[in-house]
């Protein structure tokens, strides 16, 4: 597995090409802006190691605690933080819900303090309403975050893979080797099995003679 400087180095050197290969496709500064923002955010900020003390954590400073009940309720590099499209839209559910829950209590508490009447109808609506007039936006953001996280998920996984390649040579990357190994030893676990079963029966019968 790539170090988090590696990671790091790798964003940097990954956002001009993402960044071109944006602009030659939509040819609109903006989408390219947000693609490439995105792709930033994606590969140091928001990246799939959250679920992890990493640097992505740790970058987001006085607010990093809000990523402790993502750490304790995900395994490091499991699917659901590492995997394509499922890593980065958890992720983004999360941040959601947490800004969500916060500015409701900011609201509600402002709404005590200075006695106003706020219209949540009128409030919703007009999300909702800037969510679809935005919606390619939003989805040259979130497409920019997943790139992102990709590059990292990609070069955790041939970094490791390339680990066993060093040690066991080909047969370590390939995944057959594997299966074999489990269907090998889960044949030998019945057969074992079914051998102690069939000598309590004997040890039994000789007690009874
Ligand atoms: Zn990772």
């Amino acid at each position: 597995m790539p170090s988090g400087r590696t990671h790091d180095r790798i964003t940097l050197w990954a956002l001009p090409w993402i960044a071109g290969l944006a602009f030659w496709q939509t040819r609109s500064s903006n989408i390219t802006l947000l693609i490439a923002g995105g792709f930033l955010f994606g590969g140091l900020m928001f990246g799939p190691d959250l679920d992890i003390y990493s640097r992505h954590y740790q970058r987001w400073g006085w607010f990093r605690w809000i990523w402790l009940p993502y750490q304790k309720s995900l395994r490091h590099r499991s699917f659901l933080s590492h995997g394509p499209i499922i890593g980065t839209t958890l992720r983004v559910i999360y941040l959601c819900c947490v800004v969500g829950s916060f500015t409701l209590l900011m609201l509600l508490i402002i709404q005590k303090l200075l006695n106003l009447q706020w219209n949540w109808q009128i409030t919703g609506e007009s999300m909702g309403r800037s969510l679809i007039f935005y919606a390619t936006e939003f989805m040259a953001l979130f497409l920019g975050m997943e790139l992102g996280a990709m590059s990292h998920s990609l070069s955790d996984w041939s970094g490791s893979a390339y680990k066993r390649f060093k040690k066991k040579g080909i047969a370590g990357v390939l995944p057959s080797g594997k299966i074999k190994k489990r269907k090998v030893s889960s044949r030998m676990t019945r057969q074992t099995k079914r051998s102690r079963s069939r000598k309590s029966v004997k040890t039994a019968e000789n007690k009874k003679i």
